[in-house]
């Protein structure tokens, strides 16, 4: 019996570990123990590979060495970001508690942001999207019309569910007239696209690792020169007092060596996902009731994204469905416990919550081939299918049981 091919598309979950990020990882941890902080050899030896791995993340994002707080990856720097800014500008003027933030950010941005909201006393100003998930440029400048009583605008580089790139430079410089702020959650994009941080006029910038290649528990906050953040953690007082907690030596090479390899890679990786991406959704919009979202193909859209929603089916029977089949995918969007939700990105962009629950997300890495994406056009109509009769048949017991509930309420 020949083994099933496994079609693994869903890297803007989590991509799988780059050889030159495993072979940077075994290499560091194999020279031996070593605290970042210790004055000895060992110590002095892994400050080296902190600091150099720091060197080379900020040249290859335009940034300063300076600039970058290593963290443990995109929750914390998105959490980082927005508490230990919010803080810092309201502490110096109490006036700035306004929180500027597009409806699709990503529940690490949202929830802090809802946090802050409830306990901090933080106002929040939310900038709807288009059909295709980008902001509206008016309504962002409406909104920052007065920036007296703002801290800080929060604008994802690119969206994790239906991949589109937001307009962050006109946003920067937007926010900048009014002399607030701006922090970009960059974790979908570093790696994807052709990201500077100088170029960018971000204040704030979250990527993660194992986004691109590198290891999960590894991540990065650059802070521009002169930015000042509360520190959310108390304690040894490393990055410059902004992240006390001992620095991970292997996990910053391996993530600066994954890095280097994905932007060393860009220039012919980026037309090829998007050639594989293009195939995948001329395939699966032929499905009947499949309607591809998200921005068209181009430099508005992440080069590895495909979304589409699937009328008449729940995005989570199909996952299964297609899993067993072969093909490993995502809804793209949380549950919260346990309960799928609706997308709040595809509510924002204008889907009914029924639209809304037939979602499901394709997304292409560095591992992706042509028969990975032969096989979920393949798989994706018989899914569909069967999807349709359980639903149908879920709907028909529904339907015949319903007058019995009725009549008993
Ligand atoms: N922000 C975006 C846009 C993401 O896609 C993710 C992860 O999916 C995160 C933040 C959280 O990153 P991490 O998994 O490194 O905590």
């Amino acid at each position: 019996m020949t083994a099933q091919h496994r079609a693994y598309l869903d890297h803007a979950s989590t991509t799988a570990l780059r050889p030159e990020a495993l072979q940077a990882y075994v290499a560091e941890t194999a020279r031996g123990a070593g605290n970042p902080s210790s004055l000895h050899s060992a110590g002095r030896r892994a400050r080296v590979a902190v600091e150099e791995s720091r060197e080379a993340l900020a040249d290859l994002l335009g940034a300063r060495p300076g600039e970058v707080v290593w963290t443990s990856g995109g929750t914390e720097s998105d959490n980082l970001a927005l508490t230990g800014l919010y803080r810092a500008r309201r502490d110096a003027d109490p006036r700035r508690r306004r929180i500027v933030l597009a409806a699709t950010e990503h529940h690490a941005v949202l929830d802090c942001v809802e946090w802050l909201q409830a306990r901090e006393d933080a106002v929040v100003s939310w900038v709807g999207v288009d059909a295709t998930g980008r902001v509206d440029p008016a309504e962002l400048a409406a909104v920052l019309a007065d920036g007296t009583d703002v801290a800080l605008v929060s604008l994802m580089w690119a969206n994790n569910e239906v991949g589109t790139v937001q307009p962050v430079a006109a946003a920067a410089e937007r926010a900048h007239a009014v002399g607030v702020p701006l922090h970009t959650d960059a974790v979908q994009a570093v790696g994807h696209l052709p990201v500077d941080f100088t170029a960018s006029g971000a204040d704030l910038l979250s990527l993660s690792a194992h986004k691109f290649g590198g290891p999960v528990g590894t991540g990065a906050l650059l802070v521009r020169r002169g930015t000042t953040l509360v520190p959310l953690q108390q304690g040894g007082g490393q990055e410059l007092g902004v992240r006390s907690g001992t620095l991970d030596a292997p996990g910053v090479r391996a993530t600066a060596a994954a890095l280097r390899a994905a932007v060393a890679a860009l220039p012919g990786e980026a037309p090829r996902l998007a050639a594989l991406r293009d195939r995948l959704l001329a395939g699966v919009s032929q499905v009947p009731g499949a309607v591809v979202r998200g921005a068209e193909p181009g430099p508005g859209r992440l080069p590895g994204n495909a979304h589409v929603t699937v009328e008449g089916c729940e995005g989570d029977s199909l996952t299964y469905l297609l899993d067993a089949a072969g093909v490993e995918c995502s809804t793209g969007s949380a549950c919260q416990a346990g309960v799928p939700q609706p997308s709040h990105v595809l509510l924002a962009m204008g889907l009914t919550p029924v639209q809304a629950a037939g979602a499901l997300r394709f997304s292409l890495g560095w591992t992706s081939t042509e028969a990975d994406v032969d096989a979920a056009v393949a798989a994706l109509a018989p899914a569909v299918e069967r999807a349709r009769r359980a639903s149908g048949s879920r709907a028909g017991r529904a339907h015949r049981r319903r007058p019995v509930l009725a009549g008993g309420s």
